[in-house]
């Protein structure tokens, strides 16, 4: 099946539900067991089934299966949200002691998770304040477990050489694990370009409507876990299901296997089946949705870039952009809804101009939404840091939402205008 038809029909099983045609919500905590012996199976992990909605729900396993489909993967497991599919996604191959890479400019929430609550619990994260691959190879060691990016960076827009860093992490026999969130598999599918491990916040545009918080891990099935000694979680016995071998017992899906029989069992961040029916709702449209986002994004970009009052427009299908090279590469059907921009006049003035736009922190909604970084969701940063992030003071970031876009256009022309008086 095509991206199209995996998205729309992708697992539906009509007779298991009772014919009807839209999936339904399975608001269920737990599954009778057919007889001791077959519950005894399931929790030994030989037999794959439901025991209880932490670790499976039919409801999630729909999105589970198209999302890994729609990546390219062979398995995925649903969670609470974005930042604790992250969590999962780290903790299941890094403990105290153990060391991550990543960018200095990735999404403000996941620079918490790593700067501040990884370090408490013993793991060091790298911050690369450059886009050079000889930098990144240079915070390499022998306690790194793993490589992070984002394929589009968050705020400042930024697609990251996908390919390069696979091959380096893959130098040092280590996973790539990419944050997909601002792509989406419409966009760019990273496991073509050697990901090994996809992250998303579905809560954005996998969902698409701004109404339920998600995340999602999606294993590419392609990291070979027993090539040296540096993951041994996946290689020898885990004491909690009588000395299973994750490696042994699910082969390629040994990762997905064990982020949901030890951690989200352990840490309990489980989607909501009523999250879930959402998001497939948000599935089914996912590529008319990404369309228009990509073309309306690309119609305000060009036309900030011709204004005489914008200081600078960061969108990565713009020819002007740095990034235009990777954009083509990495992104072949549009560079999705974000755009940078600096306004010359009145931040504050502007924000609250705007009569179409929502201020608010969120981004990948229908609705065009404005964010100003450096008032809300950097301020606790220091000055050093928002330099590094690359945050100014005129800095804006919009997600251009599915409106008609002369009506965008207009409401940001006069927001300008206003910023000015
Ligand atoms: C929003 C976002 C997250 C966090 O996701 P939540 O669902 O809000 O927890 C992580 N990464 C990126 C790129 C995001 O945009």
């Amino acid at each position: 099946m095509e991206f199209e038809t995996l998205a729309v029909q992708g697992f539906i099983d009509l007779k298991k539900q009772n014919n009807s045609v839209s999936m339904p919500i399975y608001a269920n905590t737990a599954y009778s067991f057919d007889s001791v012996q077959y519950a005894v199976d399931l929790f030994d992990l030989k037999t794959a089934g439901d025991i209880y909605s932490r670790l499976t729900n039919p409801s999630n396993e729909m999105i589970e299966k198209r999302i890994a489909a729609l990546e390219g993967g062979v398995g995925a497991l649903a969670a609470s949200s974005g930042m604790s599919a992250i969590l999962i996604a780290i903790l299941n191959l890094a403990g105290a002691g153990d060391e991550v890479v990543t960018s200095s400019k990735i999404y403000g929430g996941t620079y918490n998770l790593f700067s501040k609550t990884l370090k408490q619990v013993g793991i060091n994260v790298n911050f690369i304040n450059s886009d050079n691959l000889e930098d990144y190879e240079n915070a390499i060691n022998n306690k790194t477990k793993c490589l992070f990016i984002e394929t589009i960076g968050n705020p400042r827009i930024k697609v990251a050489d996908i390919e390069g860093l696979a091959n380096l992490a893959h130098k040092y026999g280590i996973p790539l694990i990419v944050d997909n969130t601002v792509a989406t598999p419409y966009l760019c599918r990273p496991i073509e370009f050697g990901a090994d491990i996809i992250v998303h916040s579905t809560t954005k545009y996998l969902s698409g409507h701004g109404n339920a918080m998600g995340g999602i891990i999606v294993d590419s099935g392609k990291f070979d876990w027993s090539q040296n000694d540096k993951f041994k979680m996946f290689t020898t016995p885990d004491e909690s299901y009588h000395g299973i071998i994750y490696t042994e017992a699910f082969g390629n899906a040994a990762f997905i296997a064990k982020a949901r029989a030890h951690l989200i069992r352990d840490l309990g961040c489980s989607q909501s089946p009523f999250n879930a029916y959402l998001t497939q709702l948000g599935l089914e449209t996912l590529h008319v949705r990404m369309e228009r986002h990509c073309e309306n994004a690309l119609k305000l970009a060009k036309h900030l870039e011709s204004h005489p009052n914008i200081n600078y427009v960061i969108y990565p299908y713009l020819e002007s952009s740095p990034d235009y090279e990777a954009a083509k590469k990495y992104l072949k059907k549009g560079a999705s809804s974000l755009i940078g921009f600096g306004v010359d006049g009145d931040g504050t003035k502007f924000i609250e101009a705007l009569k179409l736009f929502i201020h608010a922190t969120n981004l990948g909604d229908v609705r065009s939404i404005i964010t100003y970084p450096a008032g809300t969701t950097h301020r606790q940063l220091s000055d050093k840091q928002l330099l590094e992030a690359g945050i100014t003071n005129d800095f804006m970031r919009a997600s251009i939402g599915l409106e008609n876009i002369d009506d965008i256009i207009q409401d940001i022309d006069n927001a300008i205008k206003i910023s000015r008086l």
